[in-house]
């Protein structure tokens, strides 16, 4: 089976847009995301085109903050702590990586934890390893909801997860500890990785290694999460997992381009819509 995360995303657009128009109703406003941006990459003007993208599908307010590859650490300071007092900004996203000059540990604490449609914030981090009500990081939420989407049964079974990155590795493998797995972390230093692997009945990969996971990794029938985003020396988007040799033995697989990255972008809608009823609720 493939986990189409495109047709699984745009169904969850859908049903938020609809939902956004009923609190718009209910409220008196609309959900408002603000997306900050510091110069030119690229890749970080391709992530945030998408994300603006997504924020006009689903009705939200907020705009794009464009700031120069120069600006100062200070004025992007000044720039958050206007949208934290701002009562009409829900969420705050600073788009990664930054340039040198700017502490990105900084920008994220920066950020009010109640506004932090990330989850990076160190308050959000520590609330979710206690357990505690907190805004999940987007990319381990949405991997949760595309295995619950495809009936992927998570209580019992064993889950291994290549990568202990703070914003994925880590976060996905407490997820899956949250729904009873039994977890393993594996890493670069992981011994007999493939061995490892193979014990695996969900499999996450989240490492930026080009097609690194081939067949032998996987045991038969078990859940592939290709997290993984790599280009080829010709150009091409492909994930950690070696797709086409993978495909027969995975009993789901999610493919790259098309899987974990536009879960991702609905999470972030879906985490911009639950800081607004915090802040709602709350007032
Ligand atoms: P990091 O570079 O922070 O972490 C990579 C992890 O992979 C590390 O824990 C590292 O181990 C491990 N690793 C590296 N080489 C090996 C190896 N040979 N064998 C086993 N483990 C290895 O990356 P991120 O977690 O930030 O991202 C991982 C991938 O996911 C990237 O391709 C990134 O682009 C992609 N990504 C995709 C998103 C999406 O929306 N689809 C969102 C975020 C990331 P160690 O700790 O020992 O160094």
């Amino acid at each position: 089976m493939i986990i189409d995360g495109k047709v699984i995303s745009q169904s969850l657009k859908d049903a938020m847009k609809i939902e956004v128009d009923a609190l718009a109703e209910q409220y008196g406003r609309r959900p408002c995301l603000m997306v900050i941006i510091v110069g030119d990459n690229p890749a970080s003007r391709s992530y945030v085109r998408g994300k603006i993208k997504a924020t006009e599908y689903c009705g939200f307010d907020g705009h794009l903050v464009e700031l120069p590859e120069d600006v100062s650490e200070a004025t992007l300071l000044a720039e958050i702590d206007k949208l934290n007092n701002d009562p009409l900004v829900d969420g705050i996203l600073v788009q990664l990586p930054l340039p040198k000059h700017i502490s990105e540990d900084k920008v994220i604490a920066a950020i009010s934890a109640e506004k932090d449609v990330d989850g990076f914030h160190p308050e959000n981090v520590a609330r979710l390893w206690l357990n505690q009500h907190c805004i999940l990081p987007c990319t381990p939420k949405g991997i949760i909801e595309l295995l619950d989407q495809a009936g992927v049964e998570m209580a019992g079974k064993k889950a291994v997860v290549i990568g202990r990155s703070n914003i994925v590795g880590k976060p996905v493998a407490k997820l899956l500890l949250d729904r009873n797995a039994t977890v393993t972390i594996a890493h670069s230093r992981t011994k007999d990785l493939a061995a490892v692997c193979r014990e695996a009945d969900i499999l996450v990969a989240a490492v930026g290694r080009a097609k690194m996971v081939t067949a032998e990794y996987v045991k038969p029938g078990a859940a592939v999460i290709d997290v993984g985003i790599n280009r080829t020396e010709d150009g091409k988007l492909v994930g950690d997992v070696d797709y086409e040799a993978v495909l027969p033995v995975a009993g789901a697989i999610t493919p790259v381009p098309g899987g974990v990255g536009p879960m991702t972008i609905t999470m972030l809608m879906r985490n911009t819509i639950e800081c607004f009823l915090n802040r709602m609720n709350n007032k």
